[in-house]
């Protein structure tokens, strides 16, 4: 006898794989065009994260694995996978439709759910699967299951925000990439990493959109308290003309994303900088504002050799363009 669990396992990797036979049929075809030409992703790396296509009927999963394969309409409806008409008590219809699906995995590799990107511009442009007994968005991480080791070899991991942000490092030979399923880095999945992670390096790869840099800056509030204890090394990346990973590595190339990812300053640097910016110190009120939200920051720095780094540099900072010195903490 199954468990609920291992029933729920057992049906996301049949229709996985269900997924994964369409994406090869004559129905799939421009899901599969557009994986080659506009994701300019090789067979290899289609194969390798199970990429599928769910087809565009209402019924055609719901047929599949309830006609064909005998599975319980109670349990497919828990997988996630189908849902009720709502004038309806039999009558279901496929969650996912005429979509592209990135399976998510959890770390011993099993489907734990999908995500769904449309290829017209319907709305949303991605669907996930909802929150089921084994899917659980803010405790996943997209890739996490093909990184560890990586991460673990390198005690670094790097966080985006897009699945195919992910899969295009992943395909680039940066292998030690994950992605936070487009929602702000939490707490635990920031924990999720440093199970594999001794040295505690991370860098935050958000879009450089305002939808990026409003996600980052609420994963650096999670987890600003792990940061300023020294519990984590955390970096910020931001690449250049708003691109997100995936972009830059078809406009450029992955040794200067490599660069740059070498290069990318430590988190309090960054929130510096961000503050900073667009601001005219000479004007008196601009100056006291960023002068009192870098007090803000400094003074919740715990570590002592941090903190001197960090007064003497935002001294200079706020000393450009101005004669003026204020002691930050006095
Ligand atoms: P594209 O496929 O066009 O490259 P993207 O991954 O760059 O898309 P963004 O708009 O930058 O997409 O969003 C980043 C991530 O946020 C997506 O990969 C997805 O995980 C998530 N996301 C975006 N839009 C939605 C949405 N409407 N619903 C749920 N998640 C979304
Ligand atoms: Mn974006
Ligand atoms: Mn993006
Ligand atoms: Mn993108």
């Amino acid at each position: 006898q199954l468990t609920l669990r291992e029933q729920l396992f057992e049906i996301l990797a049949v229709t996985a794989a269900f997924y994964q036979h369409a994406l090869h049929q004559p129905s799939g075809k421009a899901a599969l065009e557009y994986l080659r030409s506009e994701r300019q992703l090789n067979d290899e790396t289609i194969q390798k994260f199970q990429l599928g296509y769910a087809p565009a009927g209402w019924e055609t999963l719901y047929r599949y694995l309830v006609e064909q394969k005998k599975f319980s309409v109670q349990l497919v409806e828990q997988a996630g996978l189908i849902r009720r008409r709502k004038e309806s008590q039999i009558s279901y219809y496929d969650y996912f439709r005429d979509r592209l699906i990135i399976p998510i995995h959890d770390i011993q590799g099993r489907v734990i759910g999908f995500g769904g990107r449309t290829l017209t511009d319907e709305q949303p442009k991605y669907l996930n699967s909802p929150e089921t007994p084994l899917f659980n968005k803010g405790k996943t991480l997209f890739a996490l299951d093909r990184a560890k080791d990586a991460i673990s070899k390198q005690d670094l991991a790097v966080v985006v925000e897009g699945y195919f942000d992910a899969i295009a490092l992943h395909a680039a030979g940066i292998t030690n990439a994950v992605a936070s399923l487009g929602t702000a880095l939490s707490l635990d999945q920031v924990k999720l990493l440093l199970r594999y992670n001794e040295s505690k390096e991370l860098v935050l790869n958000f879009d450089a959109d305002k939808a990026g840099n409003t996600a980052a800056q609420r994963a650096i509030s999670e987890i600003a308290n792990l940061a300023y204890r020294g519990e984590i090394q955390l970096r910020i990346l931001n690449l250049p003309n708003g691109k997100d990973a995936d972009e830059y590595l078809k406009t450029y190339s992955v040794e200067k994303y490599q660069n740059l990812l070498t290069d990318a300053p430590l988190w309090l640097d960054w929130q510096v900088e961000q503050l900073l910016a667009g601001k005219d110190l000479r004007q008196a009120n601009q100056y006291q504002q960023v002068a009192e939200e870098i007090v803000k920051i400094l003074s919740s720095i715990i570590d002592d050799n941090q903190l001197t780094h960090y007064v003497n540099q935002c001294a200079e900072r706020l000393s450009k363009g101005d004669s003026r010195q204020i002691p930050l903490i006095s």
